[in-house]
């Protein structure tokens, strides 16, 4: 099987510029933005989705919110705001099977589809 892209991207196999990392976690801009900021938050173990999660995997979702948060203060729209989405599945728009968190911001955001 193809090794997974954000797997690549994490360990560095495919380049990509690094807004953050750290052990457990790295951000990236995201490659067709949807805002004027749009960051991927990865972490490095691969969970496909948000529905894998398991007690082992207690704390992703946190350290994941708290890099999002530093960034969108780096990134100067913490005042401002911003959102955090998690797609997870098809019909919740996943498109890359590795769990992921995105920082949107830098304009008004649309409502959310209804
Ligand atoms: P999802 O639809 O799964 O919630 O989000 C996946 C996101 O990853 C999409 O917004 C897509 O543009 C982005 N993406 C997919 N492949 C790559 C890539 O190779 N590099 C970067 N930087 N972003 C990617
Ligand atoms: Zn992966």
């Amino acid at each position: 099987m193809p090794k997974c892209i954000f797997c690549s991207i994490t360990d560095r196999s495919v380049a990509t510029e690094l807004i953050y990392e750290d052990e457990y976690v790295v951000a990236f801009h995201d490659v067709k933005p949807v805002a004027p900021i749009h960051i991927l938050v990865v972490p490095r173990v691969h969970i496909e989705n948000v529905a894998d999660l398991g007690h082992d995997s207690d704390g992703v979702m946190t350290q994941l919110t708290r890099v999002a948060n530093q960034i969108a203060r780096q990134f100067d729209i913490k005042t401002a705001g911003y959102r955090l989405v998690v797609n997870s599945g098809s019909d919740g728009g996943q498109t890359v099977p590795h769990l992921h968190m995105h920082l949107l911001g830098g304009h008004r955001l649309p409502e959310l589809a209804r």
